[in-house]
């Protein structure tokens, strides 16, 4: 029997097309990151990404039209924030029933376009087709200084790990609909602490680091008690619920010393150490109250 998709799984999927990437030259990084890394010119790179929200898979017809708009761009930014990068110019596929209402469409894109104007990104195209669900698609550039760029691929023993703010509940909190990309933050730490590297966190912590880990080649301790978890949420949800959109990043342990006394000395931005990337490739590690050390068995989300 011929094999479905689902017998891969999402990433295997994603694997199993990656040589059709017919790479050229102007391609520096294609599959495999936050976003594509393209030339620019001889300082910076230019960043490309994309990202479809479904109605029913990544926000309910009950959803306010603002705060689907203010998601479909701002899950886009943050891949760019995972870069080190500043998003810079979005183009807006969208499928919609006949019947939706004018004021809806509207209002889907002053929300998108709330955000916009916040991070400097001109909105400057799209497509229009008819579907009977919703869809909104968009493709954002990017540009980063070739010295900020931060891959997944660079972590190294050693490293402490960090993410940016408290995880899990967010689909029953309505904060998977309501959060801020975190540019700032990003830009703030390829300006001063150059992490070694970063992603975002759209499928929960354990599968999202999993990525990080597979990518550089190593291992990872993760502490349950340092894990930040929002108001309702419990820690599997944090490991796994996902769409928190928070950065998720390594940075050798000298600059994560400094970068510790610096949250506690501001409240501007939140870095919260969460753990230890060490030797053992692919094996992800939580340390329980207790001290007990065990794998982390828990899967990430994935669409199939
Ligand atoms: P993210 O959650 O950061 O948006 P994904 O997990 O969706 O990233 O994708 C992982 C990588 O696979 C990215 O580099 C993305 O561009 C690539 N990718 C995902 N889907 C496809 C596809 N259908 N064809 C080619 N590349 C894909
Ligand atoms: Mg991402």
């Amino acid at each position: 029997m011929p094999r479905n998709v689902q017998s891969l799984g999402e990433f295997g999927l994603i694997n199993s097309v990656k040589k059709y990437q017919c790479p050229t030259s102007f391609v520096v990084h294609g599959i495999g990151d936050d976003a594509a890394v393209l030339q620019l010119d001889a300082g910076r790179y230019q960043l490309f990404t994309t990202d479809m929200l479904i109605e029913g898979v990544h926000f309910t017809r009950h959803a306010p039209a603002k705060l689907v708009g203010h998601k479909a761009l701002a899950c886009n930014i943050s891949d760019i924030a995972a870069m080190g990068g500043l998003p810079t110019c979005a183009v807006v596929s969208i499928g919609l029933s006949p019947k939706l209402t004018v004021r809806y469409v509207q209002d889907l894109y002053s929300g998108m376009s709330a955000l916009a104007a916040q991070f400097n990104v001109s909105i400057a195209g799209g497509d229009t087709v008819r579907s009977d669900k919703l869809v909104i698609n968009i493709a954002l550039l990017g540009e980063v200084e070739k010295k900020c760029l931060v891959l997944r691929s660079g972590a190294k023993p050693g490293d402490m790990i960090f993410v940016t703010g408290p995880l899990g509940n967010t689909l029953r909190s309505g904060k998977h609909l309501d959060f801020m990309p975190r540019i700032k933050e990003a830009r703030f730490l390829v300006e001063y602490f150059r992490p070694t590297a970063m992603m975002d966190i759209s499928d929960g912590l354990a599968g999202d680091l999993a990525h990080i880990l597979k990518a550089s080649g190593v291992g990872a301790l993760l502490e349950s008690d340092m894990i930040p978890i929002n108001p309702g949420a419990t820690l599997a949800s944090a490991l796994t619920g996902g769409e928190d959109f928070e950065l998720l990043f390594t940075i050798p342990s000298t600059c994560g010393k400094e970068l510790i006394d610096y949250t506690k000395n501001q409240n501007r931005f939140s870095f919260i150490h969460v753990g230890t990337i060490t030797g053992k490739a692919g094996k992800c590690l939580l340390k329980d109250r207790q001290g007990l050390i065990s794998p982390v068995v828990v899967k990430a989300y994935a669409h199939f």
